[in-house]
């Protein structure tokens, strides 16, 4: 069934479905909540609304209301598996603090107000800003937890609709290498592989990647590989992934470009260079070897800390793999040079050939669940596909397509996320929509950010929670609905498409976020522009309609009743793809997507860090995912009392056997973890898992963005969470409380 919903759609008020609001908004039937097309008891498969695997979960409905869910047995990727996330996915729906009404701040506090009020506070003093300082003066920060529908609408919206210059999503945070790096190389964002590479490869290289953590289910697709491959971990902790490898590169932090320029070094040296894939299907190589001729072994060791010995010893195991897959995700990402990082992984496997084949790749793990979605179809650093805002043609082309006056769309992406904050700095941006991110504990340095929020006229805040530490903030908070609770798609890291279903009624008048978009639409009066984006699935066919042509075309999809029925779809698909192979994966043919059908060489000089270690902050500041119980913020797993028991509630600080000597800390201790930004309180966890000299962090602490360095790679802006200087002071022992 391809048709559209039935109209008039409803939205919910006082446990009653009303069109009222919508009609009270001033717009047609179709702004309100969409009631779910599920039988009252069914099993409805929904993709997982966390991290980018992108695993189904079968949703159990009884008399209307989802009950339990359970890992769907037959979906591609997951295959009847899932994480405690996954499993627990319906528990942070029935936290005591979602919002339920709109919220608007008067007196100082934040009130009750109809979606009328709100939104129509919303639109005045955004325009009011508008007019005063003009379009730029407001921004948006938007997300990859929401559907690609969603994301689409919201940055039509926003840069077409209402005019605004800049908007970003918090996709910034953890995929914006691999985006620049991936269109250097291969003249598209365009990660090539699909997950059963990890079962085919004989050698498997992850750079940066805590995966028994951070994606587990895809960890559990490596212990299904039955080559008994070896895995290498590149990493500076002993992680739980590095700990069941068959070999850990321990190199010290931030030292990896060192690393891999030094394995393409000894990889030339060895003769192991696949010249005839190189000649016929790449350029640049030439440099590229020039480049890495200096990068000896006894070079590399000294920078990195790892035997000579180890890195030819691993230069071999890759010469000698017949299917080598690379694989990379934070580590690499969050880094002031990840970009040329992420590129020299991709070199390494252009210069070996081990790309486009069985069990092979340069493949970036994405973060959010719809990361990719946003990297695509959010408007935010690109068009439609790929497209590019500075192309005329380009801007010509989605213009027809969308029906469209090209003169709206912008002729420049605008600003990211960084230069958006800075630009609230100055005076310039004095209006922020924030959507689904909770950018007052994301962001590094959330000290320095507290005080740039202060310093906005209007702070919009959509979220399924007022109480995120960017919703209390808010002057106009918007209530939404969250996964389950509404349709669209998500994109998962290997290019699949898969659906979101609704299983579960939102609270009270909290609406899905695709909704909120086209009651601002109507109130800022372009609500016509989106008169083919009635529904999702109708929005869906918008972005069918925008991706035909592009490398991500998935015009020939059927639907969502075939992405319901099939275990999602890869793109490409473009019409007349039906009978295309379920799995697939990218540069079979050898053609890459620059013009000349070549991949691309690039390469730069290792640059240091940005904060030198000093007598007074001896320690390198690592952060990352603590736990596979946890996400992110915990905006939403800290709601789960099952997820809650499975990670340490308190906040703690990885700390070497020898720091822990000569600070005079024990295991347990009550600690001050310090940095130029901040200070935060930890309990020790002494264990030889970091290096001396090195502390780790969990991320989804709320302390440990107040500590961490607001410094972005120059070519993706990402910021660089893993790479401050720090130091530590005891202040109690185990009975001390924080
Ligand atoms: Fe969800 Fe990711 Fe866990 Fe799969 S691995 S259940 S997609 S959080």
């Amino acid at each position: 069934m391809t048709g559209r919903l039935p109209a008039p759609i409803l939205v919910r008020r006082g446990g009653q479905l009303t069109d009222e609001l919508a009609r009270e908004a001033g717009g047609p039937p179709g702004l309100g909540q969409v009631p779910s097309r599920l039988a009252p008891s069914s099993i409805a498969p929904v993709v997982c609304g966390y991290c980018a695997v992108g695993c189904s979960l079968d949703v159990h409905v009884r008399n209307g209301r989802a009950v339990s869910l359970s890992p769907s047995p037959a979906y591609p990727v997951n295959r009847g598996h899932a994480c405690p996330k996954g499993w627990e996915a319906l528990a942070p729906l029935a936290a005591p603090d979602r919002g339920t009404v709109p919220l608007l701040r008067r007196g100082g506090q934040l009130e009750p107000a109809s979606w009328p009020e709100a939104v129509g506070e919303m639109v005045s003093r955004f325009r009011a800003i508008g007019e005063r300082h003009g379009p730029a003066a407001v921004a948006f920060l938007s997300t990859g937890q929401i559907a690609t529908e969603e994301m689409a609408l919201l940055g039509t919206l926003a840069k077409l609709g209402m005019g605004m210059v800049h908007g970003d999503g918090n996709t910034r945070q953890c995929m914006a290498s691999a985006v620049v790096a991936y269109q250097g190389c291969f003249g598209f964002d365009a990660p090539p592989y699909t997950y059963a590479d990890l079962e085919c490869s004989d050698v498997i290289v992850l750079v940066g990647s805590n995966m028994c953590i951070a994606h587990p289910i895809l960890w559990e697709r490596v212990c299904a590989n039955p080559h008994h491959p070896e895995v290498i971990v590149v990493d500076p902790r002993l992680t739980e992934t590095a700990a069941a490898g068959t070999r850990h590169l321990a190199i010290w932090p931030k030292s990896d470009l060192w690393l891999l320029y030094g394995l393409a070094h000894a990889l030339i040296a060895r003769g192991a260079v696949d010249a005839e894939f190189v000649a016929a299907h790449t350029s640049g190589f030439e440099g590229f070897a020039a480049h890495v001729a200096r990068f000896t072994p006894e070079v590399v060791s000294a920078r990195t800390g790892l035997a000579a010995s180890a890195i030819l010893e691993v230069a071999n195991q890759i010469a000698a793999g017949r299917r080598v897959s690379f694989w990379w995700t934070m580590g690499v990402n969050q880094s002031h040079e990840g970009v040329r990082v992420a590129q020299a992984i991709i070199a390494l496997a252009l210069m070996t050939g081990n790309i486009g084949r069985l069990g092979t790749g340069a493949n970036s793990i994405t973060g959010q669940c719809n990361a990719m979605g946003s990297r695509q179809f959010s408007l935010t650093t690109g068009l439609f596909g790929g497209r590019r805002f500075e192309d005329a043609a380009e801007r010509a082309e989605v213009a027809e397509m969308l029906g469209l006056d090209e003169g709206l769309i912008p002729r420049s992406k605008g600003l990211a996320y960084d230069q958006i904050l800075g630009s609230i700095r100055r005076g310039e941006v004095r209006g922020l929509w924030v959507v689904g991110t909770n950018t007052a504990h994301s962001w590094p340095d959330r000290g320095a950010l507290s005080s740039t929020l202060a310093e906005l006229e209007c702070l919009v805040v959509q979220d399924m929670y007022p109480t995120t530490e960017t919703a209390s903030r808010a002057d106009v908070y918007l209530p939404a609905a969250g996964w389950g609770e509404k349709e669209g798609t998500f994109i998962n890291s290997e290019r699949r498409v898969g659906l979101l279903q609704r299983v579960a009624p939102a609270p009270g008048q909290a609406l899905a976020d695709f909704h909120i978009f086209r009651l601002v639409a109507e109130a800022w009066g372009v609500g016509p522009m989106f008169r083919d984006w009635t529904s999702p699935e109708a929005a869906f066919e918008v972005l069918q309609r925008v991706s035909r042509g592009t490398p991500c075309d998935i015009s020939g999809i059927a639907g969502y009743e075939q992405l319901r029925s099939s275990g999602g779809v890869q793109w490409p698909y473009p019409e007349g793809t039906a009978d295309a192979p379920a799995e697939r994966r990218l540069f079979e043919d050898g053609r890459f997507y620059h013009p000349d059908g070549r991949a691309r060489f690039v390469w730069d000089e290792p640059h240091a860090g940005p904060e030198d270690l000093s007598a007074q902050w001896p320690l390198r500041l690592l952060s990352g995912r603590g736990s596979s119980a946890q996400w992110h913020t915990q905006t939403r797993t800290s709601k789960c009392a099952v997820l809650a028991g499975l990670a340490p509630a308190e906040a703690y600080v990885q700390i070497s056997p020898t720091d822990g000597e000569a600070f005079g800390i024990a295991e347990g201790d009550l600690v001050e973890v310090s940095t130029r930004r901040g200070t935060m309180t930890a309990r020790a966890s002494v264990t030889a898992a970091v290096g001396p000299g090195q502390i780790f962090l969990p991320m989804h602490y709320v302390g440990t963005n107040r500590l961490t360095l607001e410094v972005v790679d120059p070519h993706s802006r990402q910021p660089s969470f893993k790479d401050g200087a720090a130091t530590l002071r005891r202040i109690g022992g185990a009975e001390a409380s924080g």
